[in-house]
Formats: structure tokens, C-alpha cells, sequence
């Protein structure tokens, strides 16, 4: 980026200088309205993937014994959090009002985190695309018979690539090398290694690179564009992805009936997504918003050395900003969150849609960490502990979003809802590792 533009930049939004310090931000979108639209994605794409991960249940009951009970349905609980929303308020000395649920993501059957969704969506898709196409499946078929060497050996001619900071390469390869594809996965150099070795175990080729996240991606594509047996799964673009994560709106709009938690004009829910390139977290709040309106509030929940979206959505440059361009190193524990560049497609989508953005310390993150595992014996890993901040920030920062929404004097009664995104396979020394990082 050059100089003039930088210079105009910081000029134009105070807020970067804060940013480029390293401090936590909160920023507020002004864009957003009421009732949120976009031409650039509909809501059938989200009924479809909900379709079609139904015809597929057979087959993932029959491919993971972990679904038997589920009845193949990949999904995650709802759980109140009482006791971190008491540590939390006693740390930070701030009382929230309303009551915290923990969206479970963490323990997502398969691969673990939000990935689960959209990463598993997306090779099914792909899976049933290349079946159908060349006579193997019809619609009204029992999909179980995606489980049959037969079409494992029909799928071993085609690859699947991706690139990843670890979880979408973890969902893609467990569900990919299942299916019988050959899986190339290009890890950024903040991919973990249990994770890398997982993959590896399970038969995927990783790439390992140097570089950051965006690098990765960029290689895959490359070397998936050279040969056209080769599907690769966009993490910067892919509408499939964006789908596979809304669906999960359509499950928790039962999921909070079942627990008698209204939303609606006097109960307010509040959602915190910890954001990475943005699809995770867009889908999520794409469904949620076209499902439950205006009552619901969405922030995204950033590394302070990897603001992406947040500066993305504050300058309208989307993925013409990068963190780098601002003097970030992008260097975060959050692995799952350690993205420079946004993706263009889904902030424009969110423009109209979320409440905002904040940003989080990584030695925050740990000392939620700790919170967590005291009071709830909850293990998350560091990137989903960035959402534990919502319900801070909006009570420290956000008073006067609260006051021009309408919503303050509701807050009795609102619902904040943070959203676990990973860590039920983060291996035992790993968390370890993490525990030691623990200043208390
Ligand atoms: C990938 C990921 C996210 C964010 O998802 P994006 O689609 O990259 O924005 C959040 N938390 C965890 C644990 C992740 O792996």
C-alpha cells in the first residue's frame, strides 16, 4: 500500500493508530440496519445446505459412530455459562447484565470446531456433484452408499485442496480422506503440528509453509489450478463454506426455543464470533440475522495483532487492507484467527448485517483461558476465548451502541451468546503447553 494512501487512512479513521499500538479497539459499524440485505448471497443456499447435509445422514452415521445419536446431524449444544460469566465480571470488575450461553462449537462431532460446518459441507457437496455427474448416485438414492469401496475407489481419482492455519485442513481432510479423495493441505506456519501430524495420520498431504495464512491459500489455488481433477476449497471466497456455517442459525433458532430463551424487541441476544478470513463467522451471522432481524446483535472478535476484518469493514477496503499495511505482524496465539487480509466477499456481505468488531490481547485470551477452566473446567483453545470478551466490551465500549439500538435499559433481559469455535481435540500436551502460558 502506498504511503499517501496509508497517511490518508490513519487521517480518515483515528481508530488505526490504536490499532497499529497493539490496544484493544471496539468499533462500532454504522452501516448496519435494521433489516440487513445483500445481493451477493440468498437464503435458499442456506436451505440447501441444510438439504443436502440431511440426505447425507446415512452415510455420516454410517462413516462416524459418533453421529448414531445425533441421527448424522452435526451440531453442537447450547450451554449456560453462569459461573465464567461471575469470573469474568469479578476479573474484569464490570457486572454484565443478562445471562451467558456458551455455543458449543468446541465439541463439534468429526473435526472439533466451527469448521465442522462449513468444511464438511463443502467436500459433501463436492462428493455428491462428482457422484451424480458420472452415474453413481441418484438424488433418491440412500446416500449411505458414499460408505461403499466402490465409490471410495471413484473418488480416489479426484483431489481436494485447501488452504489453512489448521482446522478448515483438519475438517477437510478427516471428511476427504473418509470419502476415499486424495487431500492436499497448505498449512500457514502458524498450523500447529498435532494438527499437521493428524492429517498426515489420516492419510492427507500436508504443505507446509513459511508464510502466513494468505500465502498458503494463494499456492493452493495455484497448484489446484493446474490440474482439473482437482477441487479447491476457497477460504477467501467460497460460497459453499459461507452456507455450510449459516446453517447453524437454522439449528439454534430451535435450539433457543427448546431452552425458552426469547428474542425479541425486549430481549436482545448478543452474539460474539471470533473472526479469522470472516467465513465462519459471516455465515453465522448471515443466518442469524435473516432469521431473528434487528434483535440480534453480532460482533466480531479479533487478535489485536490481526484486526483483518476490522479494518477491512472500518476503511470499506476489504481485502485491499492488509495488517501488515498498518505495521501488525500478524503474530498471534489465536491460530485459527491469525489472518492478515480479509475476505472481500464476506465483508461486503456483512456490511449492513453486524453490530461491530473488537479486539483482544493474546495474554487476555489466556487469562480467559484460565477463567474457563476453573470455573466451568471448560477447555477452549485461544482463538474461541476471543469471543468471552463480547459481553466486556460491550458493557465497557459499547454503551452507546446500546443507547441509539434501543437496547440498554433491556439488558436485564438480553442473551449473550458466545461461540466456542474450537478445541475438544486439542491433544493433553498440548493444553499443557497452553497452561503454562497462564499468568495468574
Ligand atoms: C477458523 C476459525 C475461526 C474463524 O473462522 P474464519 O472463517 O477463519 O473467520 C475461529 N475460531 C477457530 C477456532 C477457527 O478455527
Amino acid at each position: 500500500m502506498e504511503n499517501k494512501l496509508k497517511n490518508e487512512l490513519f487521517h480518515l479513521y483515528p481508530k488505526l493508530e490504536k490499532i497499529k499500538n497493539r490496544d484493544t479497539v471496539f468499533w462500532e459499524n454504522t452501516k448496519r440496519m435494521k433489516k440487513a440485505s445483500t445481493t451477493l448471497f440468498s437464503i435458499e443456499e442456506v436451505d440447501d445446505a441444510e438439504e443436502t447435509l440431511k440426505r447425507f445422514s446415512s452415510y455420516l452415521i454410517n462413516a462416524f459412530p459418533e453421529l448414531v445419536e445425533s441421527k448424522g446431524l452435526i451440531e453442537s449444544s447450547i450451554q449456560q455459562i453462569d459461573e465464567m460469566k461471575l469470573a469474568l465480571e469479578k476479573e474484569f470488575r464490570i457486572s454484565v447484565p443478562g445471562q451467558i450461553f456458551l455455543k458449543c462449537d468446541h465439541a463439534l462431532p468429526i473435526s472439533g470446531s466451527i469448521k465442522a460446518r462449513g468444511g464438511i459441507y463443502e467436500v459433501l457437496k463436492h462428493a455428491e456433484r462428482l457422484a451424480i455427474a458420472n452415474g453413481k448416485l441418484k438424488v433418491d438414492d440412500d446416500y449411505a452408499v458414499f460408505a461403499t469401496e466402490e465409490l471410495r475407489t471413484f473418488f480416489q481419482q479426484y483431489t481436494i485442496a485447501v488452504g489453512s492455519t489448521g482446522n478448515l485442513g483438519l475438517s477437510i481432510g478427516i471428511m476427504g480422506k473418509k470419502l476415499g479423495f486424495n487431500v492436499v493441505v497448505h498449512m500457514s506456519s502458524d498450523a500447529k503440528e498435532w494438527k499437521k501430524a493428524l492429517l498426515r495420520a489420516k492419510g492427507a498431504t500436508v504443505i507446509e509453509y513459511k508464510a502466513d495464512y494468505s500465502v498458503a491459500v494463494e499456492q493452493g489455488r495455484q497448484e489446484a489450478s493446474q490440474n482439473p481433477m482437482c477441487h479447491f476449497i476457497d477460504d477467501e471466497n467460497s460460497k459453499d463454506l459461507f452456507a455450510g456455517y449459516a446453517v447453524a442459525a437454522k439449528r439454534l433458532k430451535v435450539q433457543l426455543q427448546e431452552a425458552n430463551i426469547q428474542v425479541d424487541d425486549a430481549h436482545p441476544l448478543f452474539v460474539y464470533l471470533p473472526c479469522g478470513v470472516g467465513g465462519g463467522p459471516g455465515g453465522v451471522a448471515y443466518g442469524l440475522r435473516e432469521l431473528f432481524g434487528e434483535h440480534v446483535h453480532i460482533l466480531f472478535a479479533e487478535p489485536t495483532a490481526s484486526p483483518c476484518m476490522t479494518i477491512g469493514l472500518m476503511t470499506g477496503l476489504h481485502d485491499e487492507i492488509s495488517v501488515e499495511d498498518i505495521g501488525l505482524d500478524n503474530k498471534t496465539e489465536a491460530d485459527g484467527l491469525a489472518v492478515g487480509r480479509a475476505s472481500k466477499f464476506v465483508g461486503k456481505v456483512m456490511e449492513t448485517y453486524i453490530s461491530g468488531c473488537y479486539t483482544v490481547k493474546d495474554e487476555e485470551l489466556f487469562t480467559s483461558l484460565g477463567l474457563a477452566m476453573e470455573s466451568e473446567d471448560l477447555f477452549l483453545e485461544p482463538s474461541a476465548h476471543a469471543g468471552m470478551f463480547g459481553p466486556i466490551q460491550l458493557m465497557t465500549n459499547g454503551r452507546d451502541y446500546l443507547e441509539k439500538h434501543h437496547v440498554l435499559d433491556k439488558m436485564e433481559q438480553a442473551t449473550h451468546l458466545v461461540w466456542a469455535t474450537g478445541g475438544s481435540m486439542v491433544p493433553q500436551e498440548m493444553r499443557e503447553e497452553y497452561f503454562k502460558k497462564l499468568v495468574r
